[in-house]
């Protein structure tokens, strides 16, 4: 059997791509399986023949393998007995079955990655139980989180086995030959309701505005206004209506209109003139599949917060926008800026808990707004009839209403208002303007909210004089590096220093890296800024060291996009030895989220590590982050974030700051702490086994000559 010849394949490719690695298609009937998904990129989409082999054998022999962690050899064992698990599936109802355990992907592996698998029962047309086998290996345990879980999947499965019977689904017939339309609603008008359009134009406005009511869609290929062809396409540009399957109706001398169309994103196929049974058959297989299909692809509301998920916001905007473009509008976005840590110090459970709070306190604020939608994981929306009640105080209210509801203290609640809208953008481009505004506060303390405005386009002014400027900037040395030290937790002397880029502007001032770092790691140029300061750096110690000077290691930072440079490590380090300077004396500060996103760059870091360089992980604790980025890059340091520094004086936070570093001395890694300001931070890590402490409790960056007086300093006492 050749699945692309099959409805199945578009389904699955929906309901798959999305989110698993690995894709089995399982006979439990006569116990062989077939691969149809191997890895994120490739697919055999052939079931049966060579590529078939026996499922049992295969449970058995992961069951007793060094891939599988001791705790599931039971359950796999289990599986292996192939009458176990029809039993299960008879016993469940032809229920999809998700069970959730650890493996490796080769024996020499350390760390077991977090597995999901599930099950997804049928019976096909030779009465033969299958399963559909979902896998889902990863080494993030967020990822897994954000599966659907098992409880979603029985939830949604009982919404459709309920709430279908009694109500008649409804069908969208499009064709411009009446003749065609009625015959099909003879042959489905008993089962369904049909609603019949007479071009593409019409279908789709009918589709826009009813498709929570549409289960399927049949389409002529050949019509006047806008043809079968380009109505899927704007369909598929759609991710709310593309999910509605279509059938489109071919006749036998249209070539290779199936695979055009498949393509396209069609569901499956019938060919004119019409037979009952085929018609019949058809669709009603393609509705099962998408009501199968809906519980994986693009939903409509948010489960956590109740409200429309992005797609459904953007769409329900645009069809306000349709309807009643003579009104002014408002969009007001809010975000949690923290949720990362809350998440790392409550655990999931709480920041979910914070997530649907914070929902509810938007929801129910006044004035209402007419529609709410959860954009991102902590990105909040909501669109209102204009009005003017958005002032200071306004936005005073909402952060306390919805700090009050929170069961985690200290949200970091934010604000993007873009008031009287374009009406003339897509709703897709005016969330993107109130986000605008939004980010650019993100980072500031003080200022909770921004609208979008003439500030927000001088801000974008501002950015593009910023890469104007920067090539001469480079040129004239306009751009210093500061320099802060970082000191023994013991000895609490200057054991080493980090270089931390300045911009001095033309009217002499100093621009912070903040204003100006985000945006050149954003355009690329920032690998260029990376090069100058570690060549600054390295020329720097070089002149210290002719000098005979004291000379102690320091640090220059390295963004994303330089790391991805092309002979990036070759170039460091014939930077390092042109120059004349050892490696060891500049280590490289990488980010956590870059080493861990990018296990390609193993090859790079041991490139590296080879010629002597120092690799220190920096904001360690500022992401997601895991121990596990710590298994695939060696570093030699890591950094603890300012963020977790300030959780000293909570039990939990100086719980997973004493595991932490107690994890990286028997890794053998140094532990540097970033942003420590008091006195009793300074104590409890140094009575932790922390090495090295950065932070402004000793002293912020300063300029060169000032580093070397406090080099001096120490030198003489
Ligand atoms: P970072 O690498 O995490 O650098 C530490 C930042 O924390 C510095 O901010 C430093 O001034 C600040 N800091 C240190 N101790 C304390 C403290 O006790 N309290 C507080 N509140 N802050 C403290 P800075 O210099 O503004 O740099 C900000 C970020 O800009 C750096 O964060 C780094 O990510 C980036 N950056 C700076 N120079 C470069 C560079 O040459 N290349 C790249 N790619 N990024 C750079
Ligand atoms: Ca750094
Ligand atoms: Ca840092």
């Amino acid at each position: 059997m050749e699945l692309s010849d099959n409805l199945m394949y578009t389904a699955m490719q929906r309901l798959v791509l999305l989110h698993y690695q690995k894709v089995l298609y399982v006979d439990l009937t006569e116990d062989f399986y077939s691969v149809l998904k191997v890895s994120d990129n490739e697919w055999n989409l052939k079931v049966g023949g060579v590529h078939s082999y026996k499922i049992s054998e295969w449970f058995s022999f992961f069951a007793d393998s060094d891939l599988c962690h001791d705790n599931d050899r039971d359950l796999f064992r289990s599986f292996a007995n192939i009458e176990n698990l029809r039993a299960m599936f008879r016993k469940n109802g032809e229920k999809p079955v998700r069970c959730r355990y650890q493996r490796k992907s080769k024996p020499s592996d350390s760390m077991y990655q977090q597995c999901v698998m599930e099950f997804f029962p049928y019976t096909d047309k030779n009465s033969h139980l299958v399963v559909f086998l979902f896998v889902h290996e990863t080494y993030d345990s967020d990822d897994i989180i954000n599966q659907p879980t098992f409880e979603q999947l029985e939830e949604n499965l009982q919404f459709i086995n309920h709430a279908p019977e009694k109500v008649k689904r409804k069908i969208l017939v499009i064709d411009d030959n009446p003749i065609n339309r009625s015959i099909l609603v003879e042959y489905l008008g008993e089962e369904y309701d049909i609603v019949e359009a007479e071009n593409g134009l019409i279908g789709l406005d009918v589709l826009f505005y009813n498709y929570r009511d549409i289960s399927a869609v049949i389409l002529d290929l050949y019509m006047p206004v806008i043809d079968g062809f380009e109505f899927l396409r704007r369909v598929q540009a759609n991710p709310i209506i593309a999910v509605i399957p279509i059938l489109v109706a071919t006749s036998a001398d249209g070539d290779d209109d199936e695979e055009k169309c498949l393509a396209l994103g069609a569901a499956d196929f019938i060919t004119k003139p019409y037979n009952a049974s085929v018609v019949r058959m058809r669709i009603s297989r393609i509705i099962k599949m998408k009501e199968y299909a809906a519980m994986y692809s693009v939903s409509e509301y948010d489960s956590l917060s109740g409200m429309y998920t992005k797609e459904a916001f953007c769409h329900h905007i645009d069809m306000l926008l349709g309807t009643a473009p003579d009104k002014k509008y408002d969009i007001l976005v809010y975000s949690i800026g923290n949720i990362h840590s809350i998440e790392k110090f409550y655990g999931i459970e709480v920041s979910h808990k914070v997530i649907s709070c914070a929902a509810e306190s938007i929801k129910s604020s006044e004035p209402q707004a007419l529609f709410y939608g959860r954009i991102s994981e902590s990105l909040f929306a909501a669109f209102f009839a204009h009005s003017s009640v958005f002032d200071d105080s306004y936005f005073k209210k909402q952060a306390a209403r919805i700090s009050e509801g929170s069961p985690a203290e200290n949200l970091q609640v934010k604000f993007g208002l873009y008031k009287n809208v374009d009406i003339t953008l897509s709703g897709f481009d005016i969330i993107g303007k109130a986000v605008s505004a939004l980010e650019s506060i993100s980072g500031q303390y003080a200022v909770n909210v921004a609208c979008y405005d003439e500030k927000i386009i001088e801000k974008q002014m501002k950015d593009d004089a910023m890469e104007k400027a920067f090539e001469s900037a480079i040129e004239k040395e306009d751009f210093e590096v500061w320099y802060q030290p970082k000191y023994s937790a013991k000895t609490k002397k200057i054991i080493g220093a980090e270089g931390l880029i300045r911009w001095r502007g033309k009217d002499g001032k100093l621009i912070p890296p903040g204003e100006f770092i985000p945006l050149f790691e954003r355009d690329g140029l920032i690998s260029e800024l990376d090069e100058y300061v570690f060549r600054k750096v390295c020329r720097y110690q070089k002149k210290r060291q002719d000098a005979g000077q004291l000379v102690i290691p320091i640090s220059v930072n390295l963004s994303r996009a330089s790391m991805f440079r092309r002979n990036f490590a070759r170039n460091y380090i014939s930077i390092a030895s042109g120059i004349g300077i050892d490696p060891s004396l500049v280590p490289i500060e990488i980010t956590e989220t870059m080493a861990l996103k990018s296990i390609s760059l193993k090859s790079f870091a041991d490139a590296l590590i080879k010629e002597g360089f120092s690799l220190h992980m920096d904001d360690f604790g500022a992401g997601y982050s895991s121990l596990a980025s710590l298994q695939i890059l060696r570093f030699d340091v890591i950094k603890l974030d300012k963020s977790l520094v300030d959780f000293i004086g909570t039990s939990s936070g100086e719980n997973l700051i004493r595991h932490t570093v107690a994890f990286a001395r028997e890794s053998g890694m140094s532990v540097v702490a970033e942003g420590v300001e008091t006195e009793k931070q300074l104590a409890f890590l140094r009575d932790i086994g922390c090495d090295t402490i950065q932070g402004f409790y000793f002293s912020p960056p300063v300029p060169q000559s000032e580093f070397e007086k406090l080099l001096e300093s120490q030198s003489v006492s």
